[in-house]
């Protein structure tokens, strides 16, 4: 059998992912690999593949107990024999593995690192054909990474042991320069080959949001995504039983994990939400680490994390399996407050030295201002994580709130002048609020009017709102150029460390607000039309079945179908056990375990829309008929929504465009459109055509784009290089407006 065989027959899958095949045939030809990809990539496969196709035993070390339960659980249900072998098992039950093992019952077994150096299981590695070993989560061999694993040492020494050395693969989604070395060196790696894949998650979208009320923004939010699975994470353990105690009286039934519930507690709440009983969980930092649900659809923080490595790796829990899935931080000033009271007022560690201590806090300190940057910088998100992380990236991604219009970003350099100007007048004098309320002249009190309006910063900003004066003054707070002390215990206004610089005309300043958000219309009361269907409906039907089989069979829903298998079902609307094999995420093992049960409820489905029918001519064989085709595509207005839009007079970026047809559809409707979208459709006609360039692919006008009106504009980066950007004329976007219509008759 090939990897390609495989791939599919037990995985389900017909491609692999960018960096799978390279890891997959070094180790497969006895060569040592590095992999630094990131979470969801897909690290597992890489060796779990070549386990698969050595005649050998392969060893996979995983720091963690869950982690290790939940792939040999997907292995079994795959149809691979694996086990493995830690401290969750009794001494019976380690010595009957060990013997199984000694018979080669299992292909690929998981052991956590204590169990290297214990005398019987030395005794069975060293007599077996064991010819690859496995580091997972590699990073936990450093002392410079967050989970530094002491056991992780001595996995060298393991290794070192045996007559002929298996290969070695380490597997990481940590990749500072550091760790990387640390992982070569300590883990005695051999001439391995290296792959570092880029950071980029495609499939997340991310988003800052700064709403008035959090509480109130996530009850809003919920009741989109209702029946999707969740992450809430919050700063303390006080705030998380509150949010989830307000949640659960609003109807959100969620759950919570902190490390001051008992261990019990904190179990249950796990594996409630791991087995979708509980789709919401509120949680601190303390929870994620070794879950591998992989259909948590969407990760909010309620406050703003510490660090961009904190943030990335916790929303980085969104999306596992490749389907659209979102990040959503929100975020207030208070949270920058509260952060670094946290490092100024953090504990000594007795091991450091003074200059360590001081060291260590300054670095926390910088790290908790980039954190805060990522919240209020006016650019694309996707592109600072990934700078963050050392990447290049393009200037806009399509898949961020940013990109996609959520927030307007004004040059405000003039209005920063004369804040500026204010905080040296009044030299100390003022907090935030009394500060706006002098740019504004709205002083009350007639002593205070009488002190203050002599002043030359006296209603220097009359006509601005005062709330938007303090959002003001707080952005500027946080590009330094003001700054915030607390001299007598309260807060004063100062100018901030870039102060000169906007004084002098070096720097300007660029406001980012969120944009006006549309009112939201009135709902029209929605007829019930007999006859539609949509995807959800069906995915929801499919959900339902496999929770009821998670039930039978004590497996967590994941386990048995990822969230993207069961969407490429409702795409797919297979009707043979020959069609369900074709599925994504269906291998030969799974068909035959499960394929009749939904099988059965996509036919009755298909049946009661008349939606599919297989043709009975058996010439025609597999050519079946596909009506109703033009429903299933994932965004349509109906004309009356359409009549709605107003084409923008200024050629307009797609992003823009999908986020005002979004706007159109009513509320209550989940399905958005995005920009990538409006391309990927664009590029299906020929109207664009991707381009390769230095920087990765770039999708440029093609042949039919003359005949949409598209127009090119040169645009400058913030680094100064130089990009195109397509944009859509008024009649581009009516023409476009038209694909997204659906026809009278379907409304
Ligand atoms: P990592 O360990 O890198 O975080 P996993 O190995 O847990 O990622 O894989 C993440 C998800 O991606 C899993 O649901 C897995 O089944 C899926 N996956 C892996 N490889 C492929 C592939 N080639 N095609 C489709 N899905 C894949
Ligand atoms: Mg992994």
């Amino acid at each position: 059998m090939d990897k390609y065989k495989v791939l599919k027959k037990y995985f389900g899958y017909t491609s692999f992912h960018p960096g799978q095949e390279e890891m997959i045939d070094s180790l497969s030809n006895g060569r040592d690999v590095l992999a630094v990809m990131p979470t969801g990539a897909g690290k597992s496969l890489c060796y779990q593949i070549p386990a698969i196709l050595s005649d050998g035993i392969s060893l996979v070390i995983s720091p963690l107990l869950s982690l290790m339960k939940d792939q040999v659980r997907s292995l079994n249900q795959a149809g691979v024999p694996a086990a493995y072998i830690n401290s969750s098992l009794t001494e019976g039950q380690i010595r009957k593995a060990l013997r199984l093992a000694g018979e080669g019952a299992y292909r690929i077994i998981y052991v956590a690192p204590e169990r290297l150096v214990s005398p019987n299981f030395l005794s069975f590695a060293l007599n077996a054909d064991i010819r690859l070993v496995a580091v997972d989560e590699a990073h936990c061999v450093s002392q410079w990474g967050q989970d530094f694993r002491p056991s992780y040492l001595k996995i060298a020494g393991f290794i070192g042991q045996f007559p002929h050395r298996p290969s070695v693969g380490a597997f990481t989604a940590t990749a500072t320069a550091a760790v990387r070395r640390d992982i070569l060196k300590l883990l005695s790696l051999r001439d391995p080959k290296i792959v570092v894949s880029g950071f980029d998650r495609p499939n997340l979208f991310f988003g800052v949001e700064t709403p008035r009320s959090k509480d109130q923004w996530i009850l809003q939010y919920l009741s989109h995504h209702r029946d999707e699975s969740g992450i809430i994470y919050c700063a303390t353990r006080k705030n998380t039983d509150r949010l989830c105690d307000f949640l659960n009286a609003h109807g959100y039934l969620s759950t919570r994990y902190h490390a001051g519930m008992s261990n019990e507690e904190r179990i249950s709440s796990q594996d409630n939400f791991i087995f979708d009983r509980i789709k919401l969980i509120t949680a601190t930092n303390a929870f994620g680490m070794g879950i591998d649900k992989s259909n948590v659809r969407f990760v909010i923080h309620y406050n703003m994390p510490q660090s961009m490595e904190n943030y990335y790796q916790e929303a980085g829990r969104a999306g596992r399996d490749g389907d659209p899935a979102e990040c959503v931080l929100l975020y207030s000033p208070q949270d920058m407050i509260i952060g670094r009271y946290m490092i100024e007022h953090r504990e000594r560690n007795e091991e450091l030295s003074d200059g360590e201590f001081e060291e260590l806090r300054r670095r926390d300190l910088e790290k908790l201002r980039r954190m805060e940057k990522y919240c209020t910088c006016p650019g694309c998100l996707r592109q600072y994580i990934l700078e963050y992380f050392g990447e290049k990236a393009g200037s806009s991604c399509s898949g961020c709130s940013h990109c996609t219009g959520g927030y307007a970003v004004t040059d405000a350099t003039w209005e920063a002048r004369k804040a500026v100007a204010a905080a040296v007048e009044l030299n100390g004098r003022c907090g935030l609020k009394n500060m706006a309320k002098v740019l504004c002249g709205t002083v009350r009190e007639e002593d205070k009017k009488r002190r203050f309006s002599s002043l030359r910063c006296w209603k220097a900003l009359d006509g601005m709102e005062e709330t938007d004066v303090c959002d003001l003054l707080e952005a500027l707070i946080q590009d330094e150029i003001l700054s915030r002390s607390f001299p007598g215990g309260y807060p004063v206004i100062n100018p901030g460390r870039l102060a000169e610089d906007i004084l002098s005309g070096k720097k300007s300043f660029m406001w980012r607000r969120p944009a006006e958000k549309k009112e939201s219309r009135n709902a029209p009361v929605r007829m019930e039309n007999e006859g539609a269907w949509s995807e959800e409906d069906l995915m929801a039907l499919l959900r339902g079945l496999r929770l009821t089989i998670s039930q039978e069979k004590g497996l967590p829903p994941h386990i048995i179908f990822s969230d993207s298998a069961l969407s490429d079902m409702c795409r797919k609307l297979p009707l043979t056990e020959r069609e369900f094999i074709d599925v994504s995420g269906v291998g030969f093992r799974k068909a035959e375990e499960y394929g009749e049960r939904f099988l059965q409820v996509i036919r009755s489905f298909c049946a009661r829309f008349a939606i599919r029918e297989i043709s009975d001519d058996p010439k025609k064989g597999r050519q079946r008929k596909t009506y109703r085709q033009d429903q299933r595509l994932r965004f349509m207005l109906t004309p009356s929504e359409a009549s709605a839009f107003v084409p923008s007079e200024e050629p307009c970026s797609m992003a823009h465009f999908a986020k005002v047809l979004s706007d159109l559809k009513e509320p209550s409707e989940v399905r958005k459109l995005f920009g990538v979208d409006v391309e990927g459709k664009l590029l299906s006609l020929d109207v664009l055509k991707k381009e390769k360039k230095e920087t990765g692919e770039y999708a440029v006008p093609g042949p039919r784009a003359q005949e949409f009106h598209l127009s090119v504009q040169e645009k400058l980066s913030a680094k100064g290089t130089a990009y195109q950007t397509v944009l859509l004329s008024p009649e581009a976007q009516m023409m476009i407006l038209r694909l997204y219509t659906a026809p009278e008759d379907q409304k």
